[in-house]
């Protein structure tokens, strides 16, 4: 299907406009008559990433470089980049003020996680999913009314912006509503709406992450609009490195996903595969990335690849990195000390 479109200005255009998916956005998420300047935070705080930072950089894919962008079209793969950890999973999504009111619990308190501690780390999640989202549905329409190429066969090529140009807008709306919904969960107290499972483990996780996950196979199917989802964070304090997860408690799906990785014991090899494939916020440390034979980075470097697929229109990459994520592999030997499920 590609092949109607010129290769070079189809990764021109599609690169720089994905790229601004993943940076470009200063407006506070919470607005309300006392914001004040929307400042630059850390999803993923910095405190933790400094226990995985060797000469304070650790490896990440976000934001995406246009290079790697390209990558992806070409090669279905693409390398970490090394980044300062100052620059890594920063967040511009609300002013000072709401930033303080919403996180400072759990930016300056050990996680134990109370409740209320839950909520917060699920709704940074959501936020981050959010932020990403808002611009979705414009970016769609640049790229295509932007240069159309010249042997396109427009009818077609409007059915299928259409479609993308829905799902943006039905994602967009789909982010807000839980970030409104979890908003309210938080500041209505309403905490036997939210479950939580927490893993302490007994070493400083080599992948950090905080962002949102779609359970339905990881695909996102905006027919129904209560799409299930869950949160998930894994990083450190000053106990130690942690896993935290938490959905609404009306989401079957994400029961169900947590009752199939308990049969697993929670192994975090695969919820590594999952945060390569199905998240964008995540960052990890060098030597561990270094350190993995040849033919597991690649396996990661596929299943990253896949996260973004969808941007690019390419029929075999499916069928090509699906089966990667279900593989058995090791990444980590980590244990599990304590589990905390409510
Ligand atoms: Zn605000």
């Amino acid at each position: 299907m590609r092949q109607r479109y010129s290769l070079s200005t189809y990764q021109r255009m599609i690169t720089t406009e994905v790229h601004k998916l993943f940076t470009k956005n200063h407006a506070c998420l919470a607005k309300d008559s006392t914001c004040n300047k929307v400042i630059r935070a850390h999803i993923i705080p910095m405190s933790a990433l400094s226990k995985i930072a060797e000469d304070h950089e650790v490896y990440s894919y976000w934001p995406m470089s246009h290079q790697q962008l390209k990558d992806i079209q070409l090669y279905h793969m693409t390398s970490p980049r090394k980044q300062p950890i100052s620059k890594v999973s920063t967040f511009s999504g609300f002013c000072g003020r709401h930033d303080n009111d919403l996180f400072e619990p759990i930016d300056n308190h050990p996680i134990v996680p109370t409740q209320d501690q839950s909520i917060r780390l699920m709704l940074r999640a959501v936020a981050q999913s959010c932020y990403d989202a808002v611009r979705a549905p414009e970016i769609i329409t640049k790229i295509h009314s932007g240069r159309p190429p010249n042997k396109l066969r427009k009818a077609k090529n409007e059915g299928e912006t259409l479609d993308q140009l829905e799902n943006a807008v039905a994602s967009r709306e789909w982010a807000r509503t839980n970030l409104a919904d979890v908003l309210e969960i938080l500041r209505g107290e309403k905490f036997e709406h939210v479950r939580t499972l927490f893993l302490r483990i007994d070493q400083i996780p080599d992948v950090m992450c905080c962002d949102i996950i779609v359970l339905r196979g990881g695909l996102v199917d905006f027919e129904n609009d209560r799409v299930p989802f869950s949160t998930v964070t894994v990083s450190a304090d000053e106990f130690g490195g942690y896993v935290h997860i938490a959905w609404l408690k009306d989401s079957p799906i994400a029961a169900h996903f947590i009752d199939s990785w308990r049969k697993i014991h929670f192994d975090l090899n695969r919820l590594t595969r999952m945060i390569f494939t199905y998240l964008y916020n995540f960052a990890f440390r060098i030597s561990w990335w270094d350190s993995l034979p040849v033919v597991r980075r690649k396996t990661l470097m596929e299943l990253c690849a896949y996260s973004v697929h969808t941007f690019f229109d390419s029929p075999d990459f499916d069928k090509k990195v699906r089966p990667l994520v279900n593989k058995q592999h090791q990444y980590h030997r980590y244990d599990t000390v304590k589990v905390y499920e409510y």
